[in-house]
């Protein structure tokens, strides 16, 4: 079995480093760049793997079983180091990479990157959530990226190549990474058994933006709720804007730390409405439903009660149109439950049954 097995996309930066391994081209320093959650430092480990490997052959490959697979693979392998925010943290702290004030230099990322290597060739370092790292652990990490250690080599992961100093850029090679495919996405989810149905596996996919961290957001339990609560509301016809913002509402505050995490979630609902409304504008548009990705059978019932009305494609359209200004209000700040209650309403209007006198 492939050591790629598993890992989706980045064929080409596959192919880019094979050439750099067969043509003996490697850099001492790689930046990884990307979207969240799209399998960067997956990659960088399945790389360091591959060049850690006694018997690589000529592919781009690792064994499995030699003596540098084998530790590798239980997690100590001696030439292989790996740094990264720890939960909760903002920061990558100056200590996993320096070491911790009193030790400074005689610990850490950068001292252990100097000593020889133990096992093989060379010893490989992954610094993940490189763009989080402080402005003091950027600068004692800056020596050894300008002399790295002989045997040694850097691998970096960042999702926000503008957080990343300049100084630090401008010293390694930059990798880009790109989003998954949404396919790529939906079947991730399915393999690695995060949800419940192919129908939710597909809805996360579809809104993910290629990102598995995305999807994953999407899918947890509350989020779900909003979006339950909010379809089964707009499918009614008749339902009072009002009282459905003040139970979403709940919601949101209860799932909410801080305003700018009400915002997100707020963010989110709108998305939610939107793309209900897209797949009833398909299902109105005789789009076949096999292809349509991420169809929502609520919505599409729901358009089906439109057809009596004058112009339900128009009518859709400007409910649409309604949905993203509240995103735009919430953009300039305004109060979440200001913007929601005012666009529910709206909404609920707007898709009220004409009632024939
Ligand atoms: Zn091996």
């Amino acid at each position: 079995m492939s050591v790629w097995t598993g890992l989706r996309g980045h064929a080409v930066q596959r192919e880019m480093f094979r050439r750099a391994v067969s043509r003996g081209r490697l850099s001492q320093s790689y930046l990884f760049v990307g979207p969240d959650g799209i399998g960067k430092q997956l990659f960088a480990r399945r790389l360091a793997n591959c060049l850690l490997c006694r018997e690589p052959g000529d592919e781009l490959e690792a064994c499995g079983e030699c003596a540098s697979c084998r530790p590798f693979h239980a997690g100590n392998h001696p030439d292989f180091l790996f740094v990264d925010r720890p939960e909760g943290k903002r920061e990558l702290p100056i200590d996993l990479i320096a070491g911790s004030p009193e030790r400074r230099g005689q610990e850490g990322l950068c001292h252990d990157l100097s000593l020889r290597p133990l096992e093989g060739s060379r010893k490989i370092a992954i610094v993940n959530d490189a763009d989080t790292m402080t402005e003091p652990g950027a600068n004692a990490f800056l020596k050894t990226l300008e002399e790295p250690p002989e045997r040694a080599m850097l691998l970096l992961v960042a999702s926000n190549l503008d957080a990343v100093m300049p100084t630090i850029r401008s010293r390694c090679q930059l990798v880009r990474f790109s989003a998954l495919s949404t396919t790529d996405v939906e079947e991730l989810l399915i393999e690695l058994g995060l949800v419940p149905s192919s129908e939710e596996a597909r809805f996360a996919a579809a809104l993910s933006e290629g990102s598995l961290t995305i999807a994953r957001q999407l899918l947890r339990p509350e989020l779900r709720e909003l979006r339950t609560t909010l379809y089964t509301a707009l499918s009614q016809g008749n339902f009072s804007g009002l009282s459905l913002a003040k139970s979403l509402l709940e919601v949101i505050d209860s799932i909410s730390a801080d305003t700018p995490e009400q915002r997100v979630h707020a963010n989110w609902l709108i998305r939610f409405a939107v793309e209900y409304y897209r797949s009833a504008l398909r299902g109105l548009s005789q789009h076949d439903r096999e292809t349509d990705f991420g169809a929502i059978p609520m919505a599409q019932s729901w358009a089906g009660t439109l057809t009596n009305r004058a112009e339900p494609l128009e009518l859709i359209g400007t409910l649409i149109e309604r949905a993203i200004e509240g995103a735009n209000h919430i953009e300039q700040n305004v109060p979440v439950p200001l913007a929601l209650e005012a666009m529910l309403d709206d909404l609920a209007r707007m898709s009220r049954p004409v009632i024939a006198r």
